[in-house]
């Protein structure tokens, strides 16, 4: 099948790529991946699957996570949760502090690591941490219909030891008001839900609720309203990859989130759900070759969210 070969031919080119970014390195875990992977799951409307490269290998999938958590923290507060959290792209690196003084402790938006802190707050409202993260976790394995789906010790260990620009920024909005829980248990949570460990089919199948107006159709459940899963594709789009929001969303036209673990979850709405694996970063922290394999799919296919409606 055409989607089939298209796949297979940008696993090949990325394969044979040189310039392939810098794997993170601030913790053992993940300096310790190697450069060379690259692995991408289709997953389309139908169910019909298409993989490349390492689809099957189990990658951190770090800030990915934080759209699940948005998810879940809109099903748990809804609208009131814009009070505390901004929808705006921070042309900043997802870990500044910058904007936090002048904008009274107000994360710019939910994908920058102040505003998933925050939502790890509003997601430990009547839980204790463990079952907070226990919350996130069985989300994330029902949305992919997987429960061998687990967390990394070893990376959420690392990521507390080394974390002093994370407690820095939740400090600094606890002391603003808008950390309603100790630091220490908000980061335990947030540092957990970055240790998730998923291989890109995996991811892929998460992601189908966003291409779906909310809905799993061959899990059969819905996840969230069509207008909630339109914000949250709107929110990735603006915000998902930092400040090469931008510059991804030119390049591909659309929805994406990135983690520092090399991973990419993208949407093509009414489409397809898909999921890249390339551990080397670029400047901005998101995956080098996973934007670039994102561009040429979405050069090929024609998916776009720009695409002019038929009829
Ligand atoms: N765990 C990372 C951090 O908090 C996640 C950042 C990312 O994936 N961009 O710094």
């Amino acid at each position: 099948m055409e989607l089939d070969r298209i796949v297979a031919d940008i696993a090949a080119e990325m394969a044979a790529m040189t310039e392939r970014g810098r794997v993170a390195d601030y913790i053992p875990p993940l300096a310790a991946v190697p450069a060379d992977r690259f692995g991408m799951a289709v997953i389309m409307a139908d169910g019909t699957t298409h993989l490349a490269g390492d689809a099957e290998e189990l990658f951190s999938i770090q800030s990915i996570s934080k759209v699940f958590g948005l998810t879940l923290a809109l099903g748990a507060v809804g609208d009131a949760l814009w009070q505390r959290v901004g929808r705006e792209p921070s042309g900043s690196a997802f870990n500044s502090i910058v904007q936090l003084e002048s904008e009274h402790g107000i994360p710019r938006n939910p994908f920058i690591n102040a505003g998933a802190i925050v939502i790890a707050d509003v997601l430990l409202s009547g839980y204790a941490p463990r079952e907070a993260i226990g919350n996130i976790l069985r989300f994330v394995r029902s949305l992919a219909s997987d429960d061998s789906i687990s967390i990394d010790r070893a990376v959420a260990d690392a990521e507390l030891e080394t974390g002093f620009r994370n407690f820095a920024l939740a400090n600094y909005m606890r002391a603003f008001g808008n950390l309603h829980h100790p630091v220490e248990m908000v980061l335990g949570v947030y540092f957990h839900q970055c240790a998730i460990a998923m291989n890109c089919r995996q991811l892929a199948l998460a992601g189908r609720y966003l291409m779906n107006d909310g809905r799993v159709p061959s899990a059969g459940f819905c996840v969230v309203t069509p207008q909630r899963a339109r914000r949250i594709n709107a929110l990735m789009m603006s915000c998902g990859h930092y400040d090469n929001s931008g510059d991804f969303a030119f390049r591909t036209g659309l929805p994406g989130k990135s983690g520092v673990g090399g991973g990419i979850l993208a949407v093509a709405p009414g489409i397809a759900s898909i999921a890249v694996w390339s551990p080397g970063l670029n400047q901005q922290g998101n995956s080098q070759l996973g934007s670039l394999a994102l561009e040429r799919l979405a050069q090929r296919t024609g998916w776009s969210v720009f695409e002019p409606r038929k009829g």
